[in-house]
């Protein structure tokens, strides 16, 4: 993917400032960060987002987003964080190769994440056999 952001990163094209790589992954600091210590995990295999991503790569990204939450929260001295993944234009997705956000969280960091709605009465029974019919 030529014209990637995150697989020139991956290749050393563009600088990042990087806290973790193994064969599969590579993680370093958002540029932009919404708190301190705000880290992104990528897979090197370019994907657009979660759908189009190898399934192995998945089951190896799960592993791979605890020890880095935890080396976040250890080396930041917090025990909360936000793993958070943007797929698609309309969740807020600017890069598209798939990436997790780590957040660190801290007291006071005034950070307020998706506001919540109730369903209007039975909506969620339709919302929900949608959901069961398709998987
Ligand atoms: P998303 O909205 O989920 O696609 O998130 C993309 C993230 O990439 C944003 O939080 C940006 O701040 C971050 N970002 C963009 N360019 C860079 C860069 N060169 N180095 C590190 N992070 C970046
Ligand atoms: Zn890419």
């Amino acid at each position: 993917m030529d014209n990637c952001l995150f697989c020139k990163i991956i290749k050393g094209e563009i600088p990042s400032e990087k806290v973790y790589e193994d064969d599969d992954f590579i993680a370093f600091l958002d540029i932009n960060p919404v708190t301190p210590g705000h880290t992104l995990v990528v897979p090197k295999q370019h994907s657009d987002n979660v759908l189009d991503t190898d399934d192995e790569i998945l089951e190896k990204m799960a592993k791979v987003l605890k020890k880095i939450s935890h080396a976040v929260c250890q080396g930041l001295e917090t025990q909360s964080f936000n793993l958070h993944q943007n797929s698609g234009k309309l969740s807020g997705q600017v890069v598209p190769h798939l990436h997790w956000h780590i957040v660190p969280r801290y007291e006071d960091d005034g950070l307020k994440i998706w506001p919540g709605k109730p369903y209007l009465e039975g909506e969620e029974k339709i919302v929900a056999e949608k959901i069961r019919e398709a998987l």
